[in-house]
């Protein structure tokens, strides 16, 4: 038996296919169309048949097996969601589950809106695969290295041209940047001055710079600018902070407050050298720090 295609691998298939039928400039993906398509060439006797956006309370997206006597598969988002690149990671997600799902779970998926969803279950697990998939699928890492190189300093106007190229949430395309760059660099999404969620790099993860999400509730520092909010042009700024702010070396923080979502996003940039700030550097965030994220797709 030939074992089932990981998130990964199906997400490269797909940019296989599209890359030679469109070319490499082939971004953003029109996902529906994308869905439709793929799906009646490789599975013509249980395709994607409908991609639209209904009345889904308390979700952001389902999978739907068609009604009895007909055949394939329904793709729903919530139409009430009016970020384009929410809705375009959704369908993504929802064409994830049944790339990948679809046989073990003949009955669909009706996903979002989870405040909490425990990584290491069942659910948790499908839901990441799905997200994994979508990331792959939307921002394929080589494309998106070569729009922001693993080296290279870190501006808003990069992950907004990102945001642009590949239409995902600035959230999406900032965790995608996490996911490779060199740079030691953390994200927080705070509301209403506590920590909702944080993700740093790998590079500032194992130096030390990293919050606990999974404790007790973090308060955001009163000089951040989700606090100072008069420090913020048009929702969006940038600041220098000295040591003991955000963690005990200086750290850039670069926030934008969310218009539709009600929670601040801040990128927070350190410098290369943090030894001398992290003595005892060496405690690892648990698990569930760096799992949870992706879980929480209602923030994006
Ligand atoms: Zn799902």
């Amino acid at each position: 038996m030939t074992r089932p295609f990981s998130p990964e691998r199906w997400a490269y298939e797909i940019t296989h296919v599209l890359n030679a039928v469109l070319g490499p400039e082939h971004f953003p993906i029109d996902v529906p169309a994308v869905a439709r398509e793929y799906s009646a060439k490789k599975f013509p006797d249980d395709p994607i048949t409908r991609v639209v956006g209904d009345d889904l309370p308390g979700f952001d997206g389902a999978l739907y097996r068609a009604p009895q006597g007909k055949k394939g598969w329904g793709i729903f988002y919530n139409n009430r969601i009016r970020s384009t690149g929410r809705i375009n990671f959704t369908l993504a997600h929802e064409f994830g589950h049944f790339l990948i799902h679809r046989l073990a779970y003949p009955d669909g998926f009706q996903c979002g809106e989870q405040d909490v969803v425990r990584w290491d279950s069942e659910y948790g697990q499908l839901e990441h695969q799905a997200n994994v998939f979508a990331a792959n699928l939307l921002m394929p890492l080589d494309d998106f290295r070569r729009q922001i190189a693993p080296a290279a300093a870190i501006e808003l106007d990069a992950l907004s041209h990102c945001t642009d190229r590949y239409r995902v949430s600035l959230i999406a395309a900032t965790l995608r940047w996490l996911s490779y760059t060199d740079k030691r660099a953390v994200l927080v999404v705070s509301r209403d001055g506590y920590i909702l969620w944080a993700r740093s790099s790998t590079p500032a993860l194992r130096t030390g710079a990293f919050f606990r999400t999974s404790g007790p509730p973090i308060e955001i520092p009163v000089q951040s600018l989700p606090v100072q909010t008069k420090g913020l042009s048009e929702g969006r700024g940038s600041i220098e902070h000295g040591p003991g702010v955000w963690f005990p070396e200086p750290a850039q923080e670069m926030t934008v407050l969310s218009e539709q979502y009600d929670f601040a996003l801040s990128l927070l940039l350190l410098g290369n050298a943090p030894q001398r700030y992290f003595a005892q550097a060496d405690e690892e965030p648990d698990v569930f720090d760096r799992m949870a994220p992706p879980e929480q797709r209602r923030e994006w």
